[in-house]
């Protein structure tokens, strides 16, 4: 097992902080959470050198801070991308449903819900 990353316990008015820079969705697939369900992603993990701090935290859903772990957005971003090209590589499912026009194959960019919503401006606010 890696080593853990030592992380600090928000506590549950700093969770609220977070929550609110999103209004409740999340910051990547842009999908709606509880307080409770949110996860706090760290926008650049810890292991790169990101700062346990408020301004460098985001709310996140279970899968992409899942999927994010110790990646940045623009890794995480790629990663995404890649998913298309990874089911047609290894889903026969998958390719059957695109073969019979069940599923439509889209590479388009992937944008993130904070960049589509300008929310990535209240990410800054580093009030501890
Ligand atoms: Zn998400």
């Amino acid at each position: 097992m890696a080593e853990k990353t030592e992380r600090r316990r928000l506590t549950k008015e700093q969770r609220q902080l977070v929550f609110d820079k999103m209004g409740g969705h999340c910051a990547y697939c842009g999908c709606e959470f509880s307080l409770q369900t949110m996860q706090v992603d760290h926008i650049v993990p810890l292991r790169k050198g990101g700062a346990d701090t408020l301004g460098n935290m985001w709310p996140a859903c279970r899968s992409c801070n899942h999927y994010k772990h110790t990646l940045t957005v623009q890794q995480f971003r790629q990663e995404v991308e890649k998913a298309p090209n990874r089911l047609m590589r290894y889903d026969t499912t998958y390719r059957l449903a695109v073969r019979f026009g069940l599923l439509e194959l889209n590479r388009k960019p992937v944008t993130f819900y904070f960049e589509r919503t300008g929310a990535h401006g209240r990410g800054g606010a580093d009030n501890e």
